[in-house]
Parts: C-alpha cells; structure tokens; sequence
C-alpha cells in the first residue's frame, strides 16, 4: 500500500515526502479510506502509531474541494484534544498540510489571553483544533460558529474522559449540525468510550491497530 493508492492529492503527497514519510503506517492504511468514504469512524490505535496524518490528511483533502472564496468563513473542521501540547502537534499537521491547499488552521485552548483567538477566528478559519473547555467559552460567547461543522475528530478520547471532559464535549457536540462526518480516536475501550461514541458516531467502522 502506498499513499499515493490511498488517493491523495499531488499537494499532499508533496508535504508527505517532505516530512519523510515512505509508507502509510497501518492506522493510515485502514482510516483513511473510511473517512474518504465520508463513513463514520471508531478507532482503537495509540499515540505514535500515526494517528495524526490518518485523520489530518483525508479531513484536509476533502475540505478543500469545497473551499469558500470569502476569507471571513467559519470553521468546518474541529479536532477536539485534551491537552494544549496534542493541541499544537496536530495543529503543526494542519498548517503544514493545509497551506498547501490554501486551508487555514488555528489552535484554540484555555489558560491564556482569549482577545488573540477572538480576532484570528473572525478573521476565517477552516479548520480549529481545540481542546473542550476554551472552545465551549468560544461557542457560548459567540466568537466562533460550530454551525458549519462538517468533521469532528475527538482524539485521544480516553484521555479526555480521564481529564473529566465529557460534559464540555456533550455541551460542545449540541451546537454542531447533527448531518456531518465524526471520528473518535482512543488508545482504550471502556464503557464510557462507548457511551460517547454511542452517543455523537453514526454506524461508525471499528478499526483497531
Ligand atoms: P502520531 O501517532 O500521529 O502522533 O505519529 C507518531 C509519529 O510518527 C510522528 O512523529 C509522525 O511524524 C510519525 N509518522 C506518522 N506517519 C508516518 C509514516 N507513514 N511514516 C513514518 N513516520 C510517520
């Protein structure tokens, strides 16, 4: 299997050699052509097997079909995270691939001066990575506008049930449109995983790596 079989674009294959990838790790493999099959996913894979590039890659290319021309839009990608320092790992993904399809990506968490944040989503944004308390405030505020949602990620979901998240992420889950496209990523199953994906996937496809 190689990237280029997976379907992506010359853009993409371009930032992949870049970043030295040679062959799609197995996460990659098996994720990638669901979520280009617009289906929902349920992902059991840990940190480390590639995860990142298994959902950035596919939600990134298939954004950028659908590009608005007006720069003041609203985003239509979130990736939910629990923690400030996953925040910027997957955001330096989402600039680094975006760009190349003039996709803009910002980083919205908690613990910091929110006035930056404010001006840079009102200035348009495609795709924000955020972690569920800061963007909660965002939404209640009306500074940022899940209603054009169309791919929601929760990564390291586990993580973020431990981090005591979950009614952030429900609150967060009313306010985006119920017709779009969600991935949930955790290194454990349990109960509550279960409950939530219940509760946000449609007929998710399970893969385990
Ligand atoms: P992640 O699980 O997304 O945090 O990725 C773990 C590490 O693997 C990161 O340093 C990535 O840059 C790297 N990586 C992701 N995909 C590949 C690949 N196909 N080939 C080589 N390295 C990769």
């Amino acid at each position: 299997m190689s990237f280029q079989s997976l379907g992506l674009c010359a853009e993409l294959l371009s930032a992949i050699a870049t970043q030295g990838y040679t062959t799609p790790t197995p996460i990659q493999t098996q994720a990638i052509p669901v979520v280009f099959a617009g289906l929902d996913l349920l992902a059991g894979a840990q940190t480390g097997t590639g995860k990142t590039a298994a959902f950035a890659l596919p939600i990134v290319q298939m954004l950028s079909a659908t590009t608005p021309t007006k720069k003041r839009r609203n985003p239509r990608a979130l990736i939910l995270v629990p923690t400030r320092e996953l925040a910027a790992q997957i955001s330096e993904h989402m600039q680094n691939y975006g760009r190349r399809l003039s996709l803009r990506s910002t980083m919205i968490y908690g613990g910091v001066n929110i006035q930056a944040q404010i001006e840079r989503l009102h200035r348009g944004i495609d795709i924000v990575v955020a972690t569920p308390g800061r963007l909660l405030d965002h939404a209640a505020r009306g500074t940022i506008k899940l209603s054009e949602i169309q791919f929601l990620v929760l990564d390291e979901a586990d993580r973020m049930l431990d981090l005591g998240f979950i009614d952030e992420i429900l609150k967060v889950a009313e306010y985006l449109p119920q017709e779009r496209q969600s991935l949930l990523f955790s290194a454990t199953y349990s109960q509550t995983i279960k409950q939530l994906a219940d509760e946000l996937l449609k007929n998710p496809k399970q893969i385990q790596v």
